[in-house]
């Protein structure tokens, strides 16, 4: 049987691999902690995470988290880290952290899928 194809709200594609963003911010936020950042940085980031997660739990869909089992998933890994370098651009000054976080978390890989 054909089981429901679950989209991402974003790009529209099925979302593979579900992981809500709580499970996701949690890693983004240890990446963020070994980054020596200031700490008003470090504030910034984790509030507009905060909001990420927000904007997932007023949407949630018929997905379960793999790693949590919530709703929340309604975004697919891709949009989220664009979503999340989008964070980091904005919070952090210094570039090279910026560099570090499309480096680790193969950003411009993940865009050529469009
Ligand atoms: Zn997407
Ligand atoms: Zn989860």
């Amino acid at each position: 049987m054909l089981k429901m194809t679950h989209l991402c709200t974003d790009c529209v594609q099925p979302i593979t691999n579900p992981l809500c963003p709580s499970c996701s911010a949690r890693g983004l936020i240890a990446w963020v902690r070994d980054r020596d950042l200031k700490k008003a940085e470090m504030k910034k980031v984790r509030k507009l995470l905060r909001k990420l997660i927000k904007d997932a739990e007023e949407n949630p869909s018929a997905i379960n988290c793999i790693a949590c089992d919530s709703l929340q998933v309604n975004l697919c890994v891709y949009c989220f880290t664009n979503r999340t370098k989008n964070i980091i651009v904005k919070s952090v000054e210094d570039e090279k952290v910026v560099e570090k976080f499309k480096e680790d978390f193969n950003v411009d890989i993940w865009l050529l899928r469009y």
